[in-house]
């Protein structure tokens, strides 16, 4: 029997959605010979994010937030704990509802009762982001943070944190907190978390799109995420990308912009921390 929770927080200038599943492994399955114990994949978000553009204070200093993140949610799994916790941890907000998405004032008078710290509009002003708004209105680079885990039970949760697009509408609701577009998990395929333009993720309703593609077309998650994010969206002029775990604990994190900060870590010990498309 599997079932799935789903709940997210949608905030006028902040989302995020937590998706996770119960296990329906086999026993054959959990010992397959690729199986991992467990595993986990992050993103802080996708753009025009190249060597020339970065001093090498900012690089290191994305590098070693990364590490931060990744060591916080590898902390969790490798005690056994589950993987929508690890999400959790990983990418801060935490949820407590039995709704699948709020929006507006109810969104924002949940946060009050959970909690979660209020602040000013103008705390979410840096001169760097308000200089890339002048300088690039519209690109896609934003306050991203997603996160897929897989635990020692064999649950997949998948987590998507975003500030939305560089000058937005006010009110606009973009894909991380749509189920099935900028984030999914499901136990018998994958778990996706995305970062890019969001109107494009929702219309081609993407992270569902990777899992039905391993699920009813059998392809492996390098194949169907690769598929999708570098033809599919690609042809519909689509810019992002995604991080993405299967039951196995394997990793895609596919993009087809110029650079995608992103990082994985698994049981077998292997980890790194990426930035550029060159690396
Ligand atoms: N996908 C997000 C949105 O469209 C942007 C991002 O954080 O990558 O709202």
């Amino acid at each position: 029997m599997k079932y799935i929770i789903a709940k997210s927080v949608f905030l006028s200038l902040f989302a995020f959605l937590i998706l996770s599943c119960k296990s329906n492994y086999t026993q054959e399955e959990k010992l397959g010979e690729n199986q991992k114990e467990w595993a986990l994949v992050i993103h802080g978000g996708a753009g025009v994010i190249t060597r020339k553009l970065m001093t090498s204070e900012r690089d290191s200093a994305y590098r070693k937030v990364l590490t931060r993140a990744l060591e916080t949610g590898e902390k969790v799994l490798s005690e056994g704990g589950s993987a929508i916790d690890a999400v959790e941890k990983t990418i801060h907000v935490m949820e407590k509802s039995v709704h699948v998405m709020l929006a507006g004032e109810g969104a924002s008078d949940f946060a009050v009762e959970q909690g979660l710290e209020q602040v000013d509009p103008s705390y979410f002003y840096t001169d760097h982001r308000y200089r890339q708004l002048t300088e690039a209105i519209n690109r896609e680079k934003n306050g991203t943070v997603g996160c897929c885990a897989l635990d020692k039970d064999g649950n997949l949760a998948a987590g998507t944190s975003t500030g939305g697009m560089t000058n937005k509408k006010y009110n606009r609701i973009g894909d991380a907190p749509v189920i099935g577009a900028g984030t999914y998990a499901n136990n018998s395929s994958c778990a996706v978390s995305a970062t890019g333009h969001g109107e494009y993720f929702i219309r081609w309703t993407v992270a569902h799109d990777i899992s039905a593609l391993m699920e009813y077309g059998e392809m492996s998650l390098y194949e169907a995420a690769n598929l999708v994010i570098n033809d599919k969206l690609v042809k519909a002029g689509g810019t992002g990308g995604v991080v993405s775990l299967d039951k196995y604990g394997n990793i895609a994190m596919p993009f087809n912009t110029e650079g995608m900060f992103r990082g994985f870590v698994d049981s077998d010990g292997d980890r790194a921390v990426h930035i550029y498309k060159d690396e």
